[in-house]
C-alpha cells in the first residue's frame, strides 16, 4: 500500500496479481535453477504451456507441434490455437532437421517440443532441431517438467521458452498446483508477461511459497527418486514378462546416446510393456499392488502406476512393442518395498 499518490501508478505499480515478494523469489529461485533471464508464473502446468505457446504466436501463424507432448497441451494446440487463427502440424519426435523442413511453412513461428515426452519416453534432439529453428526464426518451446530443471538445461541449448508444471517435482508433495515459463531473454520474458497479464494468469502465494520451499530440497529428492527409479527400471528389464523398459538412462533406450549427451541425471518418471501375452491379467497385475497407487499426478514423495494406452493419441507410430504400456513414478520410498510390490504384483500374471 501507498501513501503518495505518485506512487500508486508510479514507475512501479504494485498490484498482487502481477507478484508479491514470494513470487519474485520463486522467480529468482526457477531463474537461478534453469539459467534463464525470467520465469513467468501461471496457476498451473498446462496454463504456462498455453502461455508460452500464445505469446509466441498470433492469427494466421502455423506452429509444428511434437506428437509426444503431454496430452492437454496438445488439445490446447488442437481446440484453442485453431479457435485463434493458428494452424498446426504434428510430428514424430524423433524427426530430424531434414523431416521438419518438409513441413515447415512460409507462416511457421514456432516449434513445440517435449523431452522426454511422458508417456512414451522418446527424447527429441533438442540441439538439432533448435539449430533448424534459428536458422528459420522460430520460438522454441520445450516441456522440461520431466527433468525438473535440474537435469537438463534448454537454455545452455538455445531453447527460446522453457515451461515446467510445478505440480510436479517442484512442489513435490502432490498437494499443490502451479506452472511457470522461464524465458531466455529479457525480449521473450515481455512478451509472456503481457500475455499473463492480459489473461489475468497469476500463481497463488500459497502456491508459490510451496513451490519455493520445494526448491530448498528438490536436489536432494530428486536425486532419490532417480537413484530408486534406475534399480526399478533394471529390475524390470530382466524379468521375463517385460517386454521393454521405456527409461532414457537405460543403453536399451532408442536414445540413450542424446540422453547422456543433453542430461545429467533422471527423474522417477518412466515407462514399460508388458509382453502382449500378459494383456488379460494387466488388471489383476496393477489390482495387486500395495505400494503402487494409481493416479495421474506425479513428482510427490509416493510411487505411481498406472495404465498408459487411452491416453495416447498419435498421428506418428509411437515405436512401441504390442502390448500394454504402463508409467510407473518411483517416489521415495525403500526400493526393495517398492520391488518386493512388484514381485507379487507379477505372481498375478500366472495366476
Ligand atoms: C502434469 C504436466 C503438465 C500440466 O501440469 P498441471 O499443473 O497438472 O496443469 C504439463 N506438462 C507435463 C509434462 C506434465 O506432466
Amino acid at each position: 500500500m501507498f501513501s503518495d499518490p505518485e506512487d500508486l501508478y508510479g514507475a512501479n505499480p504494485a498490484y498482487g496479481r502481477m507478484g508479491l515478494s514470494v513470487h519474485r523469489e520463486l522467480a529468482a529461485g526457477l531463474c537461478d535453477l534453469e539459467g534463464a533471464a525470467e520465469a513467468i508464473l501461471a496457476p498451473n502446468g498446462l496454463a504456462a504451456c498455453a502461455l508460452a505457446i500464445a505469446s509466441a504466436l498470433r492469427a494466421g501463424d502455423h506452429a509444428l507441434v511434437a506428437d509426444n507432448i503431454y496430452g492437454p497441451t496438445r488439445r490446447f494446440c488442437e481446440r484453442r490455437l485453431d479457435a485463434m487463427g493458428i494452424s498446426i502440424t504434428r510430428f514424430d519426435p524423433r524427426a530430424e532437421p531434414r523431416d521438419l523442413a518438409v513441413l515447415i511453412q512460409d507462416n511457421t513461428r514456432a516449434l513445440i517440443i517435449e523431452t522426454p515426452g511422458s508417456l512414451t519416453f522418446e527424447l527429441v534432439d533438442t540441439p538439432a532441431l533448435v539449430a533448424f529453428a534459428r536458422e528459420r526464426g522460430l520460438t522454441t518451446i520445450l516441456d522440461n517438467t520431466w527433468s525438473a530443471g535440474l537435469f537438463h538445461k534448454p537454455m545452455a541449448l538455445g531453447v527460446d521458452l522453457s515451461v515446467q508444471a510445478l505440480t510436479k517435482y517442484i512442489i513435490g508433495h502432490a498437494d499443490g498446483f502451479g506452472g511457470a515459463v522461464m524465458c531466455r531473454t529479457d525480449a521473450d520474458a515481455r512478451k509472456v508477461r503481457a500475455c499473463a497479464d492480459d489473461w489475468g494468469l497469476s500463481l497463488a502465494p500459497e502456491e508459490a511459497y510451496s513451490a519455493l520451499r520445494g526448491l530448498r530440497t528438490l536436489e536432494t529428492r530428486l536425486a532419490r527418486h532417480g537413484q530408486s527409479g534406475f534399480a526399478l527400471a533394471h529390475w524390470l528389464e530382466a524379468r521375463d514378462e517385460v517386454a521393454c523398459v521405456l527409461h532414457p538412462g537405460l543403453e536399451s533406450h532408442a536414445e540413450h546416446m542424446i540422453w547422456q549427451r543433453d542430461f545429467s541425471g533422471a527423474s522417477g518418471l518412466f515407462g514399460f510393456v508388458l509382453k502382449p501375452e500378459y494383456e488379460p491379467k494387466a488388471r489383476a497385475f496393477l489390482m495387486r499392488l500395495k505400494h503402487f497407487a494409481m493416479g495421474f499426478s506425479w513428482g510427490g514423495y509416493e510411487s505411481l502406476l498406472i495404465p498408459c494406452d487411452p491416453q495416447l493419441n498419435r498421428t506418428a507410430e509411437p515405436h512401441l512393442p504390442d502390448g500394454p504400456l504402463l508409467r510407473v513414478h518411483v517416489g521415495l520410498e525403500a526400493p526393495e518395498d517398492l520391488i518386493a510390490d512388484l514381485t507379487d504384483a507379477f505372481s498375478a500374471l500366472h495366476e
